[in-house]
């Protein structure tokens, strides 16, 4: 598929990440107004609570725009998705009699903040990806039992904290906990000296379900996807994680991106998951393309200085898909709702420099990461700055996520003071 031209000229070059093609889902304000859905075009946001009541987006009979998330329209369901998208190209074309009317409704993205796109319900987090898997194995259980036995047969996740996920932009505060290294007698409560990110997609269920699904029952659920960072605390994660899994390692925040790009945006960019190693039980086994070629990059900014690319990888380097990762999750009849976010597992390759964590790249910190601003980094030092990058690169035009990005500051001097 080509570009799709676009009469906002700057949606119609080969490298915006927003082209017509694309059209993702996202929440914003302007000084002095209330955050409302938005599509973004080009640098441009298209403001859809405006044109809802104007009357040029109506696809289904009460107002869906005019609130800072996008539960509503995942709600509605395919019908609606699909005539929201294909309401948005019309609209938006080269051409399109509506230009007049539409271009009081644009915002420029320079001139907005903005929200989370949707409402998290829950949030869980997995560990699907193979090289991600077999490092972090390597490491704490050496390279025999790096893989738990279990990893080839499901995608291995955990229950985590929708409470504390955060829109890109967000600051990230250095979380305390307790604190046991291998040489230690006791336990201690300190600032944790291990910070460390963990490049990941997110994949948002746009539809409930009472009851296991199939594979292709849950590819159909899901959404859109996100860029999201699962920050993680690696001395707090080791000391705690057995026997039943990380738990105030991952609790301080995940930051998602703030566009929910659709899946009709992703279908010319599908793949196919990695060779088998094991065959699948029925229920988990591929049924078609339900990966994405995605390229990813990770860029980290010394407080104050330029920012150094310090990993690239690509989402089509999972072993489990996201709708994989869905049926699993509903087999023991687990309901799923509108708003539910799926960690795909940190995403690395088989090179060094596509690892989707400072633990791999630094290999548990015995490898510091140089970066060209001749910092050198083990694991994230205060102030840093994370970026998360993600695009699709399509004939002539990108689809690319926004930034996921964040800051972090300094763990506060107690925690407990009132
Ligand atoms: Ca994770």
């Amino acid at each position: 598929m080509p570009l799709m031209r676009s009469w906002v000229e700057s949606a119609n070059s080969a490298d915006t990440p927003f082209p017509l093609n694309n059209l993702p889902y996202g929440v914003f304000s302007t000084e002095g107004t209330d955050p409302r859905c938005g599509v973004a075009i080009g640098d441009m946001i298209l403001d859809m609570a405006a044109a809802e009541e104007a009357g040029i987006v109506a696809v289904a009979d009460t107002p869906l725009f005019d609130v800072p998330f996008w539960n509503e329209v995942m709600e509605e369901g395919h019908a609606v998705w699909d005539a929201l998208r294909a309401r948005l190209i019309e609209i938006l074309a080269d051409g399109a009699d509506e230009q007049p009317l539409l271009e009081p409704m644009l915002v420029a993205q320079a001139d907005a903040q903005m929200h989370m796109p949707f409402l998290v319900s829950e949030y869980t987090d997995f560990y699907a990806g193979k090289h991600h898997a077999f490092n972090v194995g390597t490491m704490f259980r050496g390279p025999e039992n790096a893989l738990p036995p279990n990893w080839l047969h499901i995608p291995i996740g955990y229950n985590g904290r929708a409470s504390s996920v955060v829109v890109s932009g967000t600051d990230v505060r250095r979380p305390w906990g307790q604190l046991k290294g291998p040489n230690d007698d006791a336990p201690r409560f300190a600032p944790c000296a291990r910070f460390d990110l963990e490049l990941e997609m997110g994949a948002i269920i746009g539809q409930h379900s009472d009851g296991p699904v199939t594979v292709d029952e849950a590819d159909a659920m899901i959404f859109g996807y996100v860029l999201l960072n699962d920050w993680s605390a690696r001395d707090i994660q080791a000391w705690e994680y057995q026997p039943l899994g990380p738990f105030q390692a991952k609790a301080t925040a995940t930051t998602i991106s703030p566009w929910i790009v659709t899946k009709d945006a992703l279908a010319p960019f599908r793949c196919a998951t990695p060779a088998r190693e094991k065959e699948l039980l029925p229920h988990l086994r591929d049924t078609g393309p339900m990966l994405y070629d995605i390229e990813l990059s990770v860029s980290l900014a010394p407080a104050g200085k330029d920012a150094t690319v310090i990993s690239r990888t690509n989402y089509n380097e999972m072993y489990y898909s996201s709708a994989q990762q869905l049926a699993h999750h509903t087999t023991s009849g687990c309901p799923m709702t509108v708003g539910d976010l799926l960690g795909s597992g940190t995403v690395s390759g088989p090179e060094k420099d596509n690892r989707g964590s400072l633990l791999e790249l630094s290999w548990g910190g015995k490898e510091p990461v140089t970066l060209e601003t001749g910092d050198r980094r083990s694991f994230l030092e205060d102030g840093d700055t994370l970026t998360l990058h993600g695009a699709a690169r399509g004939d002539g035009y990108t689809i690319g996520f926004g930034d996921c990005t964040g800051t972090v500051l300094p763990a506060l001097e107690d925690p407990y003071a009132r």
